[in-house]
């Protein structure tokens, strides 16, 4: 969790002793005592105390110290004021909280101390600086409330002013797949209700802070938002925005313009995904190394604009149930997939168009620059373009998404009278505006311009007025203009008129009445000229400002269309077709394929394969199959497809038909969940009880090598018992691989459940994969086979083949005898005992066929023996020969066994 900067030196010197400004910051650090305290002085920002002593650490800058009035001095270290953000930004990386204190007076009219306040705190939800933003990914806040029996979950994104609210019944599973989808850096909460969900929220390391819902904060939501805003509002969910606004409010301490619309959303309008799921199918970042590269977001983003990706991501995130929205992104989707021309043109125009709405969020929050304004000028003028590609597709996603949008084109023409095309980053410098658009900043410049005209001719004029060649004029920070005259030509100066201001070693410089007097008309005029530009782009600014709510509207239309192209992008690169919804619950997909493995698959085609979960087809598969054969690759490759077709995206295969998916639960066996410090076993009992409670008949369960972590016996138990609740009790669509292929005698006992395999050939004791699923089941594990391709010594692997044989030589004889013990339930115990054997019995469907895996239990010498006669050139030996080697692999047999 969070780090907490520590307070401010607990000293036994009264505050008094200290100087006018040591104890004004002292006053002020007692404001944030968790926070870092950047206090500015100067061109710096100063730290102090242990502020300083651990920000020396944290940033790697020198420690030194400052005379404080007091006998030692006091530990300070600082950073300079422009490159500020950088160090912001690598404490909120940390974890910790800053808070930037500011002049707030002109130092020139300030009577003693310069007044100073805090005009910020800057939090990990609550990061403005583009570079602590990754640009297409959001950065979420959250705040949580507890009403009932409901929790309210407020998310917001500050840096683009949206507000995303909900309510879920109030448990903590609940709470995470809500948080899952957006990942918010920061949680704000009723410290009762952090502690009550700390287990889920931990999830959320960056930073969790506890706060109230008070009638004071409930007055500033009232404030704040419009009261229609806040009328479809329950109690839980009026809360959560509550303190998520008053905490805006009081750490950003200013208008918060661009947060006006609260958007609410039911989560039952989405497809939930549970965390373990979203991470299991690697839908935006992998499992290994958390990378979005080779994730399925990495593969469908092709967006062109900063939020574009960003609502890319969130449609990832959270996939629709609704068949409407769906079959409105497909079709958008549908036109720009068969339409190169108008998507390569879309494209093209996107390209120019800057990030629309954090540039709507800076401006509201009183941070652009000029460059944020020209790149919103830019960005606008694109807007005509793209709205007449969407109006004249003829699809009529695109045409209402554009029919009545504002091009807010003339924000762009205001820009465009004042900005200049290059401007600087500096807002304080001067050079941003246009001549033209303010008159009495004009003459100034006129003032200034003549001034320095006069200047320049000046040295020529002075030469010539003293034949000194070499006099110069120059200008310097400190002295201002100068006539600079070597000291070997300071004879031939005339008297009086030059005034001495510098001496060199070898020069001295002179000023002039005249010039003194032009320069300072030049220094005034530009110092006026440098405020009222000031004044005049803040001005400009905060017009825009008034029009946050149209540029967000732009900004979010944008997005839009830039996701379609994106998924048309992807769906073209990679063959994909556009998927049905099915009216029905049948999950029908012909040829499909895994969008990702397929894209990174370096050598060989990627095999597709069918599926068919339906009433005749069954709801259930059981797929069983050597390691490595492709069964993760499968199921997975149907979960992705249903997401796929659920965000409106064209899949991966020949033909798909895709129902409604409520939920996808995926419960991967692997020992790779170790986080939490639980065990893998306990974890995945705890997943499939989530499974049970939660999935409905409209849920995808995937279920890969169940019942892992435990004896072999009681992993079979439980992966049986598990599919037969799934399928007496709710009859969702559910894939099971298991390579405990002696589940396959379910097929008869379950009528939803089908068999299949993932198909294998073998020859000369070497097994191929031909990742082809077919129906039947696999009878045997490889388990062995794969141990040796991944070269372990041959002989370990010769010995594990002795033991299975031995091992199921021991268990047949045990097995009958159980048998013949326990008459009553002698079915069931052959099953059972089946299990273990790994052989066949006499209700296995697969009776009388020849077994396929046998090979793999022969003597590897036998088969070594065999190998070595199959070599033999009989035409070629001798009979003495050929006795001998009969001779040696006789011997060989005889030893072995
Ligand atoms: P299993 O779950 O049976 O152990 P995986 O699904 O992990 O096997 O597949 C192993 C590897 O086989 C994958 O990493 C992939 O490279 C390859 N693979 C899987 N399915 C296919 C396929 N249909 N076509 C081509 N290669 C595949």
């Amino acid at each position: 969790m969070a780090h907490n900067a520590p307070a401010t030196l607990d000293h036994h010197l009264a505050e008094a002793q200290y100087t006018p400004m040591m104890q004004q910051y002292l006053a002020i650090k007692k404001e944030v005592p968790d926070a870092f305290l950047f206090f500015r002085l100067g061109d710096f920002y100063e730290l102090f105390f242990e502020d300083a002593i651990l920000a020396s650490r944290e940033l790697e800058i020198t420690l030194t110290g400052r005379d404080a009035g007091v006998e030692e001095r006091v530990p300070m270290c600082g950073v300079p004021y422009h490159s500020v953000d950088n160090y912001i930004a690598k404490l909120i990386e940390k974890g910790y909280k800053v808070a930037i204190c500011e002049q707030v007076e002109d130092p020139k009219s300030a009577k003693g101390v310069v007044r100073r306040e805090i005009i910020r705190i800057v939090t990990p939800g609550t990061v403005m600086e583009s570079n602590s933003l990754a640009e297409s990914a959001n950065n979420y806040i959250a705040a949580l409330a507890e009403e009932g029996e409901q929790f309210g979950i407020a998310i917001c994104d500050l840096s683009t002013g949206e507000l995303h609210v909900t309510s879920v019944p109030a448990t903590a599973e609940n709470l995470a797949d809500e948080l899952n989808a957006f990942m918010p850096s920061e949680l704000l909460g009723d410290a009762r209700l952090l502690n009550r969900a700390e287990a889920v929220l931990s999830a959320f390391s960056r930073r969790a802070v506890a706060t109230e819902w008070t009638a004071e904060r409930a007055e500033l939501l009232q404030a704040h938002f419009a009261a229609p805003q806040l009328a479809p509002l329950n109690e839980a969910k009026r809360r959560a925005v509550c303190l998520l606004i008053s905490y805006l409010h009081e750490t950003q301490k200013r208008s918060l313009d661009h947060i006006r619309h609260i958007r609410v959303y039911e989560p039952q309008h989405y497809m939930v995904l549970d965390p373990f799921t979203r991470r299991n199918l690697e839908l935006t970042e992998t499992i290994r190394d958390r990378a979005k590269t080779g994730s399925l977001l990495w593969l469908l983003d092709r967006t062109v604009t900063s939020m574009g990706g960003r609502l890319l991501k969130r449609w990832v995130d959270k996939p629709l149930l609704s068949a409407e929205r769906i079959t409105k992104r497909l079709n958008a989707v549908d036109y720009l997939f068969h339409n190169l021309i108008a998507r390569e043109e879309l494209r093209q125009a996107l390209k120019e168009v800057y990030d629309l709405e954090r540039l709507a969020g800076r401006v509201a929050f009183g941070t652009a620059n000029a460059r944020d304004l020209l790149a919103l000028k830019l960005s606008l003028r694109q807007i005509p373009g793209i709205m007449r590609l969407c109006r004249e597709s003829g699809c009529q996603t695109l045409i209402a998404l554009v029919a009545d949008l504002d091009d807010c084109a003339d924000i762009a023409d205001w820009i465009e009278a004042a900005i200049v095309d290059d401007p600087p980053v500096s807002v304080r410098d001067g050079g941003m505006i246009k001549p033209g658009y303010n008159a009495y900043l004009d003459k100034l410049k006129e003032a200034s311009a003549g001034g320095k005209q006069w200047i320049a001719q000046l040295e020529k004029q002075e030469r010539e007025l003293t034949g000194i060649k070499s006099l110069k004029l120059g200008f310097n920070k400190v002295f201002g203009y100068y006539i600079e005259v070597t000291k070997a030509n300071l004879a031939q100066l005339p008297e009086g008129r030059y005034e001495r201001k510098q001496t060199l070693a070898n020069a001295e410089r002179f000023v002039t009445k005249e010039l003194k007097e032009k320069e300072s008309l030049i220094l005034e005029a530009e110092e006026k000229m440098v405020d009222l530009e000031y004044e005049l782009f803040v001005e400009l600014r905060q017009q825009i400002a008034g029009q946050i709510a149209r540029l967000q509207r732009l900004g979010a239309a944008v997005a839009e269309v830039d996701a379609y192209q994106s998924l048309a992008e992807a769906s073209v690169a990679g063959r994909f077709v556009r998927p049905e919804i099915a009216a029905d619950d049948a999950l029908m997909i012909v040829e499909g394929r895994h969008p990702v493995v397929e894209a990174v698959l370096t050598n060989g085609k990627f095999v597709g394969n069918d599926t068919r979960l339906n009433h005749e087809d069954g709801s259930i598969m059981l797929i069983t199959g050597p390691n490595m054969a492709g069964k993760s690759t499968y199921m997975r490759q149907v979960a992705l497809i249903v997401i796929m077709a659920q965000i409106g995206c064209f899949v991966p295969a020949q033909k798909a038909t895709v129902p409604l998916i409520d939920r996808i639960f995926t419960r991967i066996g692997a020992a790779d969940d170790l986080v939490g410090g639980q065990s893998t076993f306990m974890v995945e009992m705890k997943d499939i009880q989530t499974m049970t409670e939660k999935a409905t008949g409209k849920s995808l369960v995937i279920i890969d090598e169940l019942g892992r972590g435990t004896s072999t016996g009681e992993g079979m138990a439980i992966a049986q018992a598990v599919i037969e609740y799934l399928h007496d009790h709710i009859g969702c669509k559910t894939l099971v691989s298991t390579h405990f292929h002696e589940l396959a005698h379910l097929e008869q006992s379950l009528p939803q459940l089908r068999n299949y395999r993932m198909a294998v050939r073998e020859d000369d004791g070497n097994v191929t994969f031909l990742r082809k699923l077919v129906k039947g089941a696999a009878d045997t594990s490889y388990g062995i086979y794969c141990a040796r391709i991944a070269g372990l010594p041959e002989s370990l692997i010769e010995r594990a083949y002795q033991i299975l044989q031995q091992y199921a030589g021991a268990k047949s004889a045990a097995s009958r005898e159980t048998f013949a013990k326990a008459p009553e339930n002698a079915a069931e115990e052959v099953v059972q005992m089946s299990w273990f054997v790994g052989q066949e019995d006499a209700q296995a469907p697969h009776k009388g066929k020849p077994k396929k895996g046998k090979e793999a239990n022969i003597d590897s010498h036998a088969l070594k023996t065999l190998e070595k006669l199959k070599a033999l050139d009989l035409m070629n030996m001798t009979p003495l020969q050929a006795m001998n080697v009969l001779y040696e692999l006789k011997q060989q047999i005889c030893l072995k066994i």
